[in-house]
């Protein structure tokens, strides 16, 4: 044998005793390179092997783990040879038990009469006693009772060729080898962390506790060093942030929003002046504002935007805006246009599709860029005559991330329905400028753990205030077979003179999402049912002139009844507009619905929501009965959260999730507050 290296958590998997070149490459497969990537690679359960049940005592229906010895086995085959099972037959003295696999006759060279085995599963039948497709170990003699047998024992995920046995007997014996080498990552946190076990005992006890609490214990320990890693980067961040200089005066002179508010047709809700105020001293202050401003679907978060924009204009400064969609950017523009215009300031868009419009008039491209020297002579009230041309508001799309956007000076930006972006977008949009201001905006609450981590860098506003004189919306879960009631209640709204959305989850039939309308199919049918009230059909595979075309028809009224995807998910505000229904609502997540449901109820009008769903899903009655129950969208988000993941709840696009392998953003609460707690402490330590 040759001379073995000390072992240390980086040695490669391969260079452990025992682990051959297959076997490394098997655990490469499964992420699992180093001795310490092993360490962490966490148990899929726990089998409680102190309990054994004799194969008499097994009940059927319920998993449990036995053992006994292989009497008999064999492979089966019939029609004419393409189907096939592997079944062996245990006995322990006490009874015998068929296991059983199907198609599956590979498994037969795993075993011999004669074997003795161990096996978890759960019984199907006991007449013969059957269990199908249970999970095996073959017990060799005079192996460890320690680590397989007699205790609370792990079941790691594996990869085909990978037997349990073995990984499990591989991480006994790196456990063993790396006793001393585990260490606290932040020794100075000795005393905070007295009553927690440490590192090297939570690796240990994830692994092979002795009560199950104690491995939930360890997991607890080894999410809080995650999760602590993660503070310690979110305050590097803000520390950096505040070390970079004095931050662009950007808190404005009231010229351009005292005459705007003036002209308003509504007057602001105390939140809206609230969170205001809050984001003036932000943009007057010495540091970066960087504030995520949270209120639900309606709470007018857009106006409050152009505020804070108006501030930073006056100021001298260029402003970005960025939506999610083409509609919604669309929007945007126009009505900040028609905000803006009276007041003489230049308001461009910059999407996909218009990107060249959105340069005119500024030489944004095409090599007539104003020199920047000639910009930065000041930066307060007052020295905006220094500028070469007037400060602008830009509203775009991620287009404006790319390289033909060069505003002049960035003072802020603004980034609407911030969920629908990765933290990646916000951050290149925000280097488009030397320390800009940023706002991020979302109607989606944020649960408090996601509030602590995700966003722990941000400062948080809230809206909290639905603007008065606002119609109820009252929310309803129908099958399928409702649908002709539905649409004659449609029908009798558009007669009053409302308008309605009905949302698909798809844009066409896929052969593989049986039962999944489509919104292409179903405005084939539907233009008839609704006849003579005008139908139109909205989706993101139309070119952006037709998404144009349908929604100015929406908002004027000449279209009644909008069929549509979840385009129109965020921001689209037609307050006209009173009934939403959604098909297939269980394709949908909860804040989804949620959002959805907010296109409705923006006017004085009493507004439904018409959730129709197969009541055959599990669960799903009592999912969407969660909506119906309430409009808090703080609990909505809270649930999904529980429900789907935080990935789900952040959208598919949200990229800066950060991967979690033992803390769980929906239920750690506590971890990720004490996590924040010795971060501050580890701050203090150095600073
Ligand atoms: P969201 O917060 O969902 O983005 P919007 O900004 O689209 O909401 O606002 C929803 C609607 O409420 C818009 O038509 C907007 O003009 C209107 N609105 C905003 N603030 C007020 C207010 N203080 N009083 C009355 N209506 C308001
Ligand atoms: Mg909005």
């Amino acid at each position: 044998m040759p001379e073995l290296k000390p072992i240390t958590l980086s040695t490669p998997l391969g260079e452990f005793r025992g682990v051959g070149p297959e076997r490394a490459e098997l655990l490469a497969r499964l992420g699992l390179r180093t001795v310490h990537d092993l360490l962490l690679h966490r148990p899929r359960r726990y089998e409680d092997r102190r309990q054994f049940k004799t194969i008499v005592e097994l009940v059927r229906g319920e998993a449990a783990t036995t053992h006994g010895k292989i009497v008999a086995m064999g492979v089966k085959r019939w029609k004419m040879g393409t189907r096939a099972r592997f079944e062996f037959i245990l006995e322990d003295g006490t009874a015998r038990l068929h296991c059983r696999w199907w198609n599956q006759v590979f498994m037969e060279k795993f075993f011999h009469v004669g074997d003795e085995v161990l096996v978890f599963g759960k019984l199907l039948d006991d007449r013969p006693r059957t269990m199908d497709h249970p999970e095996t170990e073959v017990l060799e003699s005079g192996e460890e009772v320690m680590i397989h047998l007699n205790r609370v024992t792990p079941v790691y995920a594996l990869t085909e060729g990978l037997p349990q046995r073995w990984l499990r007997g591989l991480m006994w014996r790196a456990l063993a080898a790396t006793e001393g080498l585990i260490v606290e990552p932040h020794p100075e946190l000795a005393q905070e962390l007295a009553s927690w076990p440490t590192r090297a005992l939570a690796l240990r006890n994830l692994h092979f506790p002795k009560e199950l609490a104690d491995a939930e214990r360890g997991r607890q320990r080894l999410a809080l060093d995650e999760l602590l890693e993660l503070q310690v980067a979110i305050q590097r961040r803000r520390r950096n942030l505040e070390s970079h200089g004095k931050a662009l005066a950007c808190g404005g002179d009231n010229r351009w929003i005292k005459p705007f508010l003036a002209k308003l047709e509504f007057t602001l809700t105390a939140a809206q002046t609230r969170v205001l105020r809050e984001l003036r001293h932000d943009l007057a202050g010495a540091v970066p504002m960087r504030r995520l401003l949270q209120g639900d679907v309606g709470s007018g978060k857009t106006v409050v935007a152009a505020c804070v924009a108006l501030m930073a204009l006056e100021s001298g400064f260029d402003v970005a805006i960025m939506a999610p969609t083409e509609i919604l950017a669309g929007q945007h523009f126009r009505r900040f246009a028609e905000w803006f215009g009276p007041l003489g300031i230049p308001v461009h868009l910059h999407t996909g599709a218009v990107k060249a419009a959105a340069a005119q008039g500024r030489g944004g491209q095409g090599g007539a860029v104003p020199p920047r020297g000639a910009t930065t002579a000041g930066t307060g009230v007052g020295t905006t005559s220094a500028r070469v041309t007037a400060p602008a508001l830009f509203v775009g799309t991620h287009a404006l991330i790319e390289a033909g956007f060069v505003p002049d000076r960035l003072g802020l930006v603004v980034i609407d329905e911030q969920h629908k972006f990765g933290v990646v977008h916000r951050e290149r949009l925000v280097r488009k400028g030397r320390y800009p201001h940023l706002l991020v905006m979302t109607a989606t609450p944020i649960p408090r753990t996601l509030g602590l981590t995700l966003y722990g860098d941000l400062d948080i506003s809230v809206l909290d205030q639905i603007p008065a004189g606002r119609g109820r919306i009252r929310t309803f879960v129908r099958t399928p077979d409702r649908l002709p009631k539905v649409w004659e209640f449609l029908r009798a709204k558009l007669a009053e003179g409302r308008q309605a959305y009905v949302v698909y989850p798809r844009v066409e039939e896929a052969d593989d999402a049986a039962g999944i309308k489509a919104v292409t199919k179903e405005f084939e049918k539907l233009a008839a049912v609704f006849a003579p009230s005008r139908v139109g059909l909205l989706h993101g595979r139309l070119t952006r002139d037709e998404q144009d075309r349908v929604m100015a028809a929406f908002r004027s009224g000449e279209v009644q009844v909008l069929l549509a995807t979840a385009v129109v998910e965020v921001g689209v505000d037609v307050a006209n507009a009173t009934v939403m229904v959604i098909e297939n609502a269980n394709q949908f997540g909860l804040a989804q619905l949620h959002q959805l449901r907010g296109r409705v109820g923006r006017g004085a009008h009493e507004s439904q929501c018409i959730l129709i769903a197969d009541a055959t899903t599990p669960g799903a009655a009592q999912r969407l009965g969660i909506l119906a129950a309430t409009a808090d969208g703080f609990r909505i988000a809270e649930e999904d959260l529980k429900l789907r993941g935080p990935g789900e709840l952040l959208g598919r696009e949200q990229s800066g999730a950060p991967p979690l392998a033992f803390g769980d953003l929906a239920t750690d609460l506590t971890l990720v507050e004490k996590s924040r707690e010795l971060a501050g402490k580890l701050a203090e330590a150095v600073g």
